[in-house]
């Protein structure tokens, strides 16, 4: 038993990174609290600690200053460490997959890194290590039990993510996925759609399908159509409202896909594609095997089937070897695609991937300017789209914690089927009562800003969801001292959408 019936010891997993390891990090919790360590909470009354009995860093490898800032971070919880008798620190995630025994010599007052195969074994390397009295550093290679058997805390009681894969088995050469996250492993159709009603029993009405490259889902078992398939027979899931993924992969984007997202109502007209470049010549650098024709015929269908889709992106700029004319093309791929939006990022080596020891590494000063004018391009045609939709009644799915300002604006936000974030005035005088988190609720957008829409006027409907009633039985019961089912939902408050990529 991890932690006493008597004394029960506290936990905290801290999460940095993609989509992926906010799912992670549900998982982490789900196998805490069934070891019996209750949730830190520090306004909890009686608490006198800043953090909890045991810190989990859920740690992402992707920036180039990702291991400065682990180590700061764990530099400063040492003096914390040394006052207080049984605290534990563990180390998870790409950064403790790539660093490994390295984590414990320069923190040497880290008690447990597991890497990004085994992240079921946290609790019983937590307990070994205090039995013990040394750190435990246990990394695999591959995986040995696909992550979606084991126990998870959803931090949502409405919306869910659904791993259908992990790895990936492309190579593109500014990402560290392949050789920490391993190749591709796929979930079989039946465990996934079975996650799926078993969440949707418990009230969840939106779920993400979430893979490093979901078109390639189904290489493992030889079925190329695989995803659309899935798609296809999330559409038949009663109470399911809402189906998103992500991110595809243009190169193995297929138009069964597009035919899936367009015939299948409970798949929500919003696409993630990830561009990274429009230039031919550096997405071939980049060792990305779709060129820009590709992509922007895949734009072109995707807009002809579902005319009403907000398509997303991301961007690097600065990628080795990238010239002026070059960034030109990704400003063209822009004004063309018309994006909804865009995670733009400047390059930055990444260690231990092969961009990083490319010769003609472009001049910082160059790539901020670049950036900045991409930005500015994105920035200006996400605010022309956004206008398109004042005027339009909208159905939003209400969220929580989403909307930093709503309290002064008296304003709650939700999600529009297209994925937009949309604040709307809290006047409910047309309809019965307030909307509670997961409820339904009907609005005219009245102004666009470039990264969200404004509602404001009275909500014209409200329709209680299932989702709402999962909320609202959430936040009513007192937190269960321990034990989460596995994959079913718990207490919590649901986190706001995570704002990285799954495929950076
Ligand atoms: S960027 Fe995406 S597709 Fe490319 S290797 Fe990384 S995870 Fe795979």
């Amino acid at each position: 038993m991890s932690a006493t019936a008597e004394q029960p010891r506290t936990y905290e997993v801290r999460t940095y990174g993609c989509q992926m390891n906010v799912h992670d990090s549900e998982r982490l919790s789900g196998l805490l609290e069934d070891a019996g360590y209750l949730p830190f909470d520090k306004d909890a009354e009686g608490q006198q600690a800043d953090c909890a009995d045991i810190v989990v860093f859920n740690t992402c490898a992707v920036r180039e200053n990702a291991d400065n800032r682990l180590y700061g971070n764990l530099g400063h919880l040492a003096p914390v460490k040394a006052k207080r008798p049984g605290m534990q620190i563990a180390v998870g995630g790409c950064m403790a997959q790539k660093d490994r025994d390295t984590v414990v010599k320069k923190a040497p007052w880290v008690d447990v890194v597991f890497g990004t195969h085994n992240i079921g074994s946290l609790p019983a390397l937590l307990d070994r290590a205090r039995v013990q009295q040394e750190a435990q550093v246990e990394i695999l290679e591959s995986l040995d039990v696909f992550p979606s058997t084991l126990p998870t805390k959803r931090e949502s009681a409405y919306a869910a993510w659904v791993s259908v894969s992990v790895g990936c088995n492309n190579t593109c050469t500014f990402c560290i996925v392949p050789s920490l996250r391993g190749k591709e492993k796929d979930r079989r159709p039946g465990e996934i759609l079975a996650e799926i009603e078993a969440l949707v029993a418990e009230g969840v009405s939106e779920i993400t399908l979430l893979g490093q490259n979901v078109n390639a889902y189904g290489v493992e078992f030889g079925d190329r159509q695989a995803f659309s398939k899935l798609l296809r027979a999330c559409g038949d899931i009663e109470g399911l409202e809402r189906v998103r993924f992500t991110s595809p992969h243009p190169a193995e984007f297929t138009d069964d896909v597009i035919e899936a997202m367009a015939e299948t109502p409970n798949v929500m007209p919003s696409l993630h594609m990830p561009l990274q470049s429009g230039s031919s010549k550096v997405l071939k650098d980049m060792r990305r095997s779709y060129r820009q024709e590709k992509f922007l015929g895949i734009i072109e269908r995707v807009r002809a089937a579902l005319p009403d889709a907000a398509i997303t992106t991301d961007i690097i700029v600065g990628f080795p070897g990238e010239t002026e004319e070059d960034f030109q093309e990704t400003l063209k791929v822009v004004r063309e695609a018309r994006f909804s939006g865009a995670f733009t990022f400047q390059y930055s080596k990444r260690p231990g991937t092969p961009a990083a020891t490319l010769p003609d590494q472009v001049d910082q000063a160059e790539v901020t300017d670049r950036y900045n004018r991409l930005v500015e391009l994105v920035n200006e045609i996400t605010w022309e789209e956004n206008k398109r939709l004042v005027g339009r009644e909208l159905e939003l799915m209400v969220a929580e914690g989403e909307g930093r300002k709503d309290a002064e604006t008296h304003r709650l936000s939700g999600r529009a089927p297209d994925n937009r974030l949309v604040h709307f005035e809290a006047d409910f005088a047309a309809v019965d009562g307030a909307p509670r988190p997961g409820d339904m609720v009907t609005v005219e957008v009245t102004y666009a800003a470039p990264h969200h829409l404004v509602a404001d006027g009275p909500v014209r409907a409200l329709r209680r969801t299932r989702s709402g009633d999962a909320w609202e039985r959430r936040t009513s019961e007192p937190p269960a001292p321990k034990g989460v089912g596995l994959g079913m939902p718990s207490i919590g408050v649901p986190a706001p959408l995570p704002d990285a990529p799954v495929c950076g």
